[in-house]
């Protein structure tokens, strides 16, 4: 698998259907998403590993995991009609590739998720916009699943997310800022496509 083809495969993926302004239901954009996967695939850090993608959404993250080879993945997401729109996504994949590995859907709120284990946590989690805090729970929820994270969260919180790294002895490999295009999904806003500057982090902890 290419990255060129895991963008065009991710731009597959269907979205979702009426997204949740509440929820903060953005997907991460098809090119975003493989970029993000490509650089820690070349670390290593997917193939035959075990992942969870908590707020899986639609899938995006996860699905581009199990194409780049992870042996399992396990969404975590509350939404049943964001789930409804991930099986189907899953179904399609499944039957387009029959070596992809184990998937595992669970649901319910991240912030009350039982003790799960895995070798990577990918999150573009809520920004925090309409839920206060969400962001910050969901990265200590991570930080307790696995020793190395990739998390999108808005780049005007760069500091608040080093800082809750560092006190959880975990030391950021990489930080890439990107631009994530919100396009006409949530209804308060005005522009058609809006940009919001995010920031895509590489985390481990220390040894
Ligand atoms: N990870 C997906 C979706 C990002 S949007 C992608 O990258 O495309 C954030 C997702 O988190 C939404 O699907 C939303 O329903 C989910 N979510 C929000 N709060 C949640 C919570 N407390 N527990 C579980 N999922 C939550």
């Amino acid at each position: 698998m290419s990255k060129k083809t895991l963008a065009i495969e991710l731009s597959k993926i269907k979205r979702f259907d009426g997204p949740k302004d509440e929820l903060e239901q953005h997907i991460t954009e098809p090119d975003i998403a493989a970029q993000a996967l490509w650089a820690a695939h070349m670390n290593g850090l997917i193939k035959e590993k075990t992942i969870v993608d908590l707020g899986a959404g639609t899938g995006v993250l996860g699905i581009g995991c199990l194409l780049l080879g992870a042996k399992k993945v396990i969404f975590v997401e509350k939404d049943l009609e964001a789930i409804s729109v991930l099986e189907e996504n899953l179904l399609r994949i499944k039957e387009d590739y029959e070596e992809i590995g184990e998937t595992e859907i669970i649901t319910k709120d991240v912030t009350v998720l039982g003790r799960v284990q895995a070798d990577l946590v990918v999150q573009n989690p809520p920004f925090g916009t309409r839920n206060a805090h969400i962001d910050k729970a969901f990265l200590e929820k991570a930080m307790e699943i696995s020793d190395v994270i990739i998390t999108m969260h808005k780049t005007e919180t760069d500091q608040f997310i080093r800082n809750l790294f560092e006190s959880n002895n975990f030391k950021v490999l990489q930080a890439d800022k990107v631009f994530f295009p919100l396009r006409m999904t949530l209804k308060h806003h005005r522009k058609k496509t809006e940009h919001i500057r995010v920031t895509c982090w590489y985390a481990r902890r220390n040894s």
